[in-house]
């Protein structure tokens, strides 16, 4: 997180701008990317240069006075990024692209539902909308500055992309992101016809962070234990985000060290770039000073304190499994032997008991019951070991593909319950 920061407008441009290319986020010749300095400065990526192959020094800068350096060209959408900077001196940095699930609602001309989860709702917001106009034209220009004029950090495009904007760059990826996830639920929740969305005050439960609240304590010398498994932690989510389980904000993983002790990630970091001494170690019910645990952290309390099987807990919102979690419609794990002797049954539970109720959740957990749905929230598993949740995690997301796939295919036809006893048996589950 702080390297990023760090890091000059040049190379954060090529960081952010790489890495919304390799998670297939835009195509070579579409999106481009801008910061306003604090000096006036409008850093912005390159027209026509290879998006899989751009270097910091490809950057182009556009001083306050209008001279331009650099040894291309810069976007033709740069008309665009100067006068919603003109519009909303707030917004330091902007992230615009073609991403396919906010194409497809910008081609209907719908804005996506960012009510599914807390998470999505808090970083989105409501989304502006501009009406089409030419690229690279003034009056597109106006049509965007002025959506953004009323307030939105996000508009969409009329039958052309996304413009997301924030406090810095990161800030405008992570919202682009969480918002193009959203839109990717809303596509396959859409299949199901009716689905449940979050008002106002359920949202607010997600305000609340008890993480900041627990008292601190200064840590002494880290044990070996501690130490692998700050980094096995780490290794974990950034494996989870590479497959996609997880995205730049969202998804909490805890290891137990021992009785009364547990390390688990903090609120706010941003998944791939999370380090070993980002994890915050929670003892006797204390933080490590200095650090704020995932605002799931009372949940984790109960779970540890009151299961000794269990040393491991990795919640995330991986794309699939998480429609099963706002849709009407039964999460059946009765797929293949792998799902059921991974998953189980996998209860639903009712939104907010994260936030209200954790020790309901806890109490849910059981030998026979390793992984629950959270209603409009997310997929918890829990394991011997974190490869053992992450295993679980990943059955839960691959299922939940197989099974949104059939549903212009044909009906799921599930192993029976003589099949499902064969499969306790011989697994002895
Ligand atoms: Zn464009």
């Amino acid at each position: 997180m702080t390297q990023f920061a760090l890091l000059p407008p040049r190379h954060q441009l090529v960081e952010i701008l790489t890495r919304i290319y390799e998670q297939g986020l835009t195509t070579t010749s579409g999106g481009n990317l801008s910061i306003h300095d604090e000096d006036g400065n409008l850093w912005i990526t390159p027209a026509s240069i290879d998006k899989g192959a751009l270097v910091p020094e490809d950057i182009v800068c556009i001083h306050p006075d209008g001279t331009v350096e650099g040894r291309h060209r810069p976007s033709s959408e740069y008309p665009f990024h100067r006068m919603i900077y003109a519009a909303r001196p707030d917004l330091r940095a902007l992230v615009h692209a073609h991403p396919p699930a906010l194409v497809s609602f910008s081609i209907v001309r719908k804005l996506p539902d960012t009510r599914i989860n807390p998470q999505s709702r808090d970083i989105c917001g409501e989304v502006g909308y501009a009406p089409y106009a030419l690229p690279g034209s003034e009056a597109l220009g106006e049509q965007i500055a002025a959506a953004f004029a009323s307030g939105p950090k996000a508009v969409l495009l009329e039958n052309h992309g996304i413009v997301t904007g924030g406090v810095d760059l990161l800030d405008a990826f992570q919202r682009f992101e969480t918002l193009e996830y959203c839109a990717q639920i809303n596509i396959r929740a859409a299949a199901f016809g009716d689905y449940h969305n979050l008002n106002d005050d359920q949202i607010a439960l997600f305000h609340k962070n008890p993480g900041g609240e627990l008292p601190e304590f200064s840590s002494s010398a880290r044990s070996s234990r501690e130490r692998e498994l700050r980094l096995e932690i780490c290794r974990f989510v950034h494996r989870a985000y590479e497959r996609r389980l997880m995205i730049s904000t969202g998804g909490t993983v805890s290891a137990r060290v021992n009785d009364n002790t547990f390390l688990i990630t903090p609120y706010g970091a941003d998944r791939k770039y999370l380090e070993s001494d980002d994890i915050v170690l929670i003892q006797n019910g204390q933080r490590e000073a200095g650090k704020i645990p995932s605002r799931a952290i009372r949940m984790h309390q109960h779970i540890y304190a009151e299961h000794p099987h269990i040393n491991c807990i990795m919640t995330a919102q991986p794309p699939h499994a998480t429609t099963y979690s706002i849709v009407k419609r039964h999460f059946d794990t009765r797929l293949i032997p792998e799902s059921y002797i991974l998953l189980r049954e996998m209860p639903l539970t009712p939104y907010g008991l994260q936030f209200q109720q954790p020790e309901r959740i806890s109490a849910l957990l059981t030998r026979d019951t390793p992984v629950i749905l959270l209603q409009n929230d997310s997929v918890l598993a829990t394991g011997d070991t974190i490869l053992q949740a992450f295993d679980r995690m990943e059955v839960a997301e691959f299922s939940a593909q197989a099974l949104l796939q059939t549903l212009n295919l044909g009906e799921l036809v599930p192993i029976t319950d003589e099949e499902i006893d064969n499969l306790k048996r011989k697994f002895a589950l």
